[in-house]
């Protein structure tokens, strides 16, 4: 039997339910094809459940330091069990809120596996054998995990971040290989929560990517936590045993051996996109698994998208949204505008918070610019000062002329501050747009004001 639809959507991550959503918006007929609950690697196995363990780890740290604020509490303990428990009560109504939202568009999920059957007639085969047509089709199927070569996921001593989202004890010693974003979040979180941690990064730096005076902040931090990391550090296998695992690596030339009771492997995701019925399809995968598309989310197949995790952009919930909006518009025939990956914005949630977008320094001079920056630190902001959480920067990245290249924060909820800068780079502010702009007092926001300002050469505070 084949039911017909608008769109039909294979996925119901980010990718998936924010295509399925959108097109329902625009009076689409729409069909998700979803094999879990809907919600995705995001909802269920990420984003969420992540941030919502690091919310527990600040109650945590919060609570430890509470005597210095006059609040004298016995000295806290953790129940991983309430928290995990927490922590599912949070994605549960989440994804009720979603599966909600569906109902009320009219969108019909299927909750079963789907395969390509026929991608230009943009033809999903279900497990039950049900075929949804539509007039477009939007492949989101998302990524999981990658091992690491040689060392296969177990769960029990190998974990991946699927497994560290639902660890019941505190390992008392973890090694962490990848100290990128997720990395550096598992880190934080572990060590908050009191487990020796150790990392182990490839790169000369932490969180590749990041402006290297923000991600130096963190290793600063990382390091008065006692979470040693290494970098540089070229990792060639591990031995897992009864007692632990044993994680063998070349550090500046020098062999290392780090005992632990997991190790944690954090070094990027694979696309899921084999085994859906491409191969043959006409839609193209690159050697990477990743889906080939354009700046329109379209594939080789007219009116067959890609978007999300399936395709080579920045692996982030709000990037999948965004790029399903563009898929939809552009089956609409809207002419979409089409994603600045340069300019979208990045969270990091370990402690101290990292949150940036745009340009770095360093990038914006090898773009050809001629770059002026300002650094102003929350040790001079009196929010922060309250709130004794001091440590980190603001650096505003501009042209010489006073275009706004980039924002970069570290420090306390870094996250949530960047809207400010996430807008002024996105819409081309200029420091005389913005330097006039008042800021509330006391706010952490005060500093991205103060950095802004000092580009004029005249600075209040700092
Ligand atoms: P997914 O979320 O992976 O969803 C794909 C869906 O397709 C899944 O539900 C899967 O079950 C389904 N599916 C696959 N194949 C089939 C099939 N054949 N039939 C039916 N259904 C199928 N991003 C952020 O922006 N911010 C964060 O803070 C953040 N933190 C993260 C923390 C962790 C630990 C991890 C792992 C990721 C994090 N991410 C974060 C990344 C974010 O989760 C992903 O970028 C996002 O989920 C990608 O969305 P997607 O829809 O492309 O894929």
């Amino acid at each position: 039997m084949t039911e017909r639809f608008d769109l039909v959507v294979l996925g119901g991550g980010p990718g998936g339910y924010a295509a399925a959503l959108y097109g329902a918006a625009a009076g689409l007929r729409v069909a998700l094809v979803e094999e879990q609950r809907v919600g995705g690697t995001c909802l269920h196995r990420g984003c969420i459940p992540a941030k919502e363990l690091l919310q527990t780890a600040e109650v945590l740290r919060t609570v430890t330091g509470a005597a210095r604020f006059g609040v004298v509490v016995e000295p806290p303990t953790l129940d991983l069990a309430v928290a995990l428990e927490r922590q599912q009560q949070v994605v549960d109504r989440l994804t009720k809120g979603l599966e909600t939202l569906l109902r009320g568009r009219e969108v019909t999920v299927f909750p079963q596996r789907g395969v390509v059957a026929d991608a230009a007639a943009h033809r999903v085969r279900l497990d039950d054998g049900t075929e949804v047509e539509g007039r477009g089709l939007v492949l989101a199927t998302g990524s999981a995990p990658r091992a690491f070569p040689g060392l296969a996921f177990d769960g029990v001593r190998v974990l991946s971040s699927d497994h560290v989202l639902r660890l019941g004890e505190v390992p008392a010693r973890t090694v962490i290989i990848g100290g990128g974003a997720i990395g550096c979040e598992f880190a934080s979180y572990l060590a908050d929560v009191g487990s020796r941690v150790t990392v182990l990064e490839a790169l000369p730096g932490i969180l590749p990517g990041v402006d290297p005076e923000a991600a130096a902040i963190v290793g600063r931090l990382f390091k008065r936590r006692r979470i040693t990391v290494h970098t540089g550090a070229s990792v060639e296998g591990a031995t897992t045993g009864e007692d632990g695992v044993v994680v063998r690596a070349t550090v500046d030339a020098a062999p290392l051996e780090v005992e632990a009771d997991v190790v944690v492997v954090s070094i990027g995701r694979t696309p899921r996109t084999a085994g859906i019925g491409l191969e043959g399809s006409g839609v193209v995968v690159d050697p990477r698994g990743h889906i080939e598309v354009d700046a329109a989310m379209r594939t080789a197949v007219p009116r067959v998208y890609a978007v999300g995790d399936v395709v080579d952009s920045p692996a982030l919930a709000h990037v999948a949204f965004a790029e399903a909006m563009v898929a939809v518009r552009d089956l609409l025939g809207e002419d979409p505008q089409p994603i600045d990956y340069g300019r979208v914005p990045w969270g990091i949630y370990c402690h101290p918070e990292v949150a940036f977008c745009g340009l770095t320094e360093e990038a914006a001079r090898a773009a050809g610019h001629e770059v002026v920056t300002s650094v102003h630190r929350f040790a001079g902001n009196s929010r922060a000062q309250i709130m004794q959480e001091a440590d980190g920067l603001v650096k505003v990245v501009a042209t010489a002329g006073g275009v706004l290249l980039g924002v970069h924060i570290v420090g306390p909820w870094a996250t949530e501050q960047l809207g400010a800068g996430y807008l002024a780079v996105n819409w081309e502010a200029t420091v005389a747009d913005l330097a006039p702009l008042v800021q509330p007092h006391p706010t952490l926001g005060e500093l991205f004001g103060e950095s802004v300002l000092a580009l004029t050469g005249r600075a209040l505070h700092g």
